[in-house]
């Protein structure tokens, strides 16, 4: 039972965790689809806005005719491709804060609520005829990027799009002093990137609630687990508890009924009936077996009862002598072990209210343990002082109860498991039924005990 628990449980922790692998990738493929719609809107807000802006239309002016001017230099060679770009670079520099400050004008003008940062970086420039095409400058060849608008770090960069402009353009140049009609035809292949500032943020807002949710359904699932393998662990126990009581009480019950039993068979016999001495030993023996009976079934009733439901009648009784005679009455009970009382009290004269008969019932439980979980030589000191509270202190040194059992002891049914102790019987009410009486008189019942070595049961009453 047991392991079929264990499996019960390993499988659901697996298959949490599954869920939650399973739910963890969903969300992350949430997260993913979410920030690419976030950034193909942001992409589609201001894809077009430097075409549809007359500012910056202008700005790009002044760069493309500076560009074409120099090429037709450069086809007339009175310009070197160096020049060309070296050119274009230094226009762009001069009206790069003016097209900055324009495209975030803009920007605002299209109302969008988060910071960003745009560039149009220069991929190629070529120039092309019908023999050959001429590459002024390519991106991957050249050590620095010609770049208008900000500057963005690569991990930031975010696509926008491709653009290729495609011009043909026809200019006048003075050779050898005849003016001569040049053409040209460019191709210039520029990307657009942005950088949204904190879109992390906007893509985390978007998806709180959906991860809000899936926190409470995982705690929800997890909580249900944790009621249901706790659940199904405590039913385990009452039912272990219920097994081992109905063997215990049977094992308590067959000695006294064979006995009895044998001692009704032998009545029946004419020898024994003429032997009235041998006729007395068995009667006597019936009456012992059924007393032993009364007592395994009064222990049952009563001793099963919770502390609310235990009537007291409290009396005034001085300690000292009330305690010496539960012990001089203990001292009476006959054992197989050799056993030595030791008493100290340190409460003279003191007097306390409490209920005789169960106070009784409860220090003869723990007194008779002390002699059950005894080796054959049993030493019990019984101490009693006043400190504030009676504080009774009950130690024997027997076979002692290890560190993890000490919690359940006072359980209704509770035994400790352990080989050794197979043979001593017991259904585990004793210390159940101490603690409820203590409970009742408003006291507190402890132990402290070292496996092997000894045991001490405190109990502490209060005196008023
Ligand atoms: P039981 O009828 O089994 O004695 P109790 O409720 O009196 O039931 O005790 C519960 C368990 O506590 C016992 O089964 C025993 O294992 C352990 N126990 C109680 N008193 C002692 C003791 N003095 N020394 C060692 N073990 C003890």
């Amino acid at each position: 039972m047991n392991k079929k628990i264990n499996i019960l449980i390993s499988a659901s922790i697996l298959g949490l965790l599954a869920l939650s692998l399973i739910q963890g990738y969903l969300i992350n493929n949430t997260y993913k689809l979410k920030k690419e719609a976030f950034i193909n809107d942001t992409r589609r807000s201001i894809s077009r806005i430097d075409d549809f802006s007359p500012t910056l239309d202008s700005l790009s002016n002044i760069w493309q005719e500076d560009l074409l001017t120099t090429l037709t230099d450069y086809k007339v060679k009175t310009a070197t491709k160096t020049d060309v770009i070296n050119n274009l670079q230094r226009v762009i520099d001069s009206i790069n804060e003016l097209f900055k400050q324009g495209y975030q004008k803009e920007l605002l003008k299209n109302n969008i609520p988060y910071g960003i940062k745009y560039h149009k970086s220069v991929k190629h420039i070529i120039l092309m005829d019908s023999i050959s095409n001429d590459t002024i400058y390519d991106y991957k060849k050249m050590p620095k990027a010609i770049i208008l608008g900000d500057s963005i770090p690569v991990k930031n960069e975010l696509y926008i799009s491709n653009t290729l402009w495609e011009t043909d353009h026809l200019d006048t140049r003075e050779i050898d002093g005849k003016a001569v009609n040049t053409s040209l035809y460019l191709m210039f292949h520029t990307e657009d990137v942005m950088d949204i500032d904190g879109w992390k943020t906007e893509v985390f807002k978007q998806m709180i609630g959906l991860l809000m949710l899936s926190l409470l359904i995982f705690c929800f699932v997890f909580g249900l687990l944790y009621y249901s393998i706790k659940n199904l662990i405590t039913q385990k126990k009452i039912a272990d508890i219920k097994t081992d009581f109905v063997n215990n009480i049977t094992h308590e019950l067959k000695t006294p009924l064979t006995t009895l039993s044998l001692a009704s068979e032998m009545l029946k016999n004419p020898l024994v009936k003429k032997d009235s001495q041998h006729f007395d030993a068995t009667i006597n023996t019936i009456e012992r077996q059924n007393k032993r009976l009364q007592k395994l079934i009064d222990q049952v009733l009563s001793n099963s009862l919770g502390y609310k439901e235990i009537k007291l009648i409290k009396k005034p009784v001085e300690i000292e002598a009330y305690l010496n005679t539960v012990l001089d009455d203990f001292s009476l009970i006959p054992y197989t072990k050799n056993v030595t009382l030791n008493r100290v009290f340190l409460a003279k004269n003191k007097v306390i209210k409490i209920d005789k008969f169960y106070i009784t019932t409860a220090l003869l439980n723990i007194l008779e343990n002390a002699v059950k979980y005894s080796n054959d030589n049993c030493v019990i000191t019984f101490n009693a002082e006043i400190d504030s509270d009676l504080k009774i202190s009950i130690t024997d040194h027997g076979i002692g109860i290890s560190e993890e059992n000490h919690k359940h002891l006072f359980d209704k049914f509770y035994r400790v498991e352990d080989k050794a102790l197979h043979n001593v019987k017991g259904l585990g009410l004793g210390l159940y039924y101490s603690n409820q009486i203590v409970k009742a008189h408003h006291g507190t019942i402890t132990v402290k005990s070292e496996k092997d070595i000894k045991t001490t049961f405190v109990i502490t009453l209060p005196i008023n």
